[in-house]
């Protein structure tokens, strides 16, 4: 096979990995329902175009309708490309909206120098998005986060805001009005990067505005690439934990009723044994014993969720 087909044959794979995993986390959390007009936040990054890339093709092919409008938070740093987003748009032929907002000026006047001004910045940013959403008439919100995001933030809150909280894939927004959604949430961050330079999006640079990056953010994203290096499927697993959770072997007392536990109740897998074993299993379902226990909190209600990748029905 020639070099050339070869590459070809790798760029299609990546495109389908991508495509599964945001269809199984849009079916998973049931992200996208008929009628859905998405809001897709387009910030210039590459995950922000993979992820609007990857929703139109699901668009296409969904056995669901949905719509989809970008939309750009031109915050009026210095130096913005103005034309770069809308040139792109056209081209691909999304309809969307600009929203011009100096929230820059706001932080800067705000924040003293030196001072980090993310924190300001991204509740400006969400307010006026927020407030688009609902000029648009959108039902959902999607945000550009992903797998790697998902888990650094699960870190920055362990350890410097003692919470076992990571982000969510799918949330009811803080005023209550609007549902956020991560289709990105099962995506590598290394797939992203490849899927950016394969489709030669015209990325706008995210340090326009001169703050200083995040340091603890990027000390853990530089932990956790490091772990990817030394022990390899440790991230997916930690993914995975995030997925198995077992609220009678942590210790929160609002999670789990520890003082109302009497002798002789009927437990369910993942409980304790008194001594637990040492070894962890990779993956949780694989390495749970028979005696294994757990009280869980009650499921919720499955409800029908229309397969996003499979195909749209052929018309007569
Ligand atoms: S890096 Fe700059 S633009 Fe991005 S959130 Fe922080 S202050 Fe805002």
């Amino acid at each position: 096979m020639s070099k050339k087909s070869k590459q070809q044959l790798e760029n299609n794979k990546l495109n389908k990995r991508l495509r599964h995993a945001v269809g199984d986390a849009i079916n998973d959390f049931n992200m996208i329902e008929n009628g859905d007009k998405i809001m897709v936040c387009l910030s210039g990054g590459k995950d922000s175009y993979a992820l609007l890339d990857i929703l139109r093709q699901l668009q296409a092919s969904a056995p669901i309708d949905f719509e989809l409008v970008a939309v750009n938070l031109d915050q009026k740093q210095p130096g913005f490309p103005e034309h770069i987003l809308p040139e792109y748009l056209e081209s691909i032929g999304v309809p969307y909206r600009i929203v011009e907002e100096d929230t820059y000026s706001i932080v800067k006047r705000v924040i003293e120098e030196g001072k980090t001004t993310c924190s300001l910045c991204s509740r400006l940013r969400r307010g006026v998005l927020y407030r688009v959403a609902k000029e648009l008439g959108c039902t959902k919100i999607a945000l550009g986060h992903h797998r790697d995001d998902i888990l650094q933030t699960m870190f920055l809150n362990m350890f410097y805001g003692g919470k076992l909280k990571a982000m969510p894939p799918k949330l009811v927004s803080d005023n209550g009005e609007h549902i956020v959604i991560r289709p990105l949430a099962y995506v590598k961050e290394k797939d992203l990067e490849r899927y950016a330079e394969l489709k030669q999006f015209p990325i706008i640079p995210c340090n326009l505005c001169g703050s200083q990056p995040n340091l603890q953010r990027q000390v853990i994203k530089e932990m956790l690439q490091d772990w990817d290096k030394r022990f390899p499927g440790r991230i997916e697993s930690m993914f995975s934990a995030l997925q198995n959770v077992v609220p009678s072997h942590l210790a929160d007392t609002e999670l789990f009723d520890f003082t109302g536990l009497v002798r002789g109740q009927t437990l369910k897998h993942g409980g304790d044994t008194a001594f637990d074993s040492e070894t962890v299993p990779a993956r949780f379902s694989d390495g749970l014993s028979e005696n294994d226990s757990e009280i869980t909190l009650s499921p919720p209600t499955p409800k029908k969720v229309i397969n996003i990748l499979a195909s749209k029905p052929k018309t007569a």
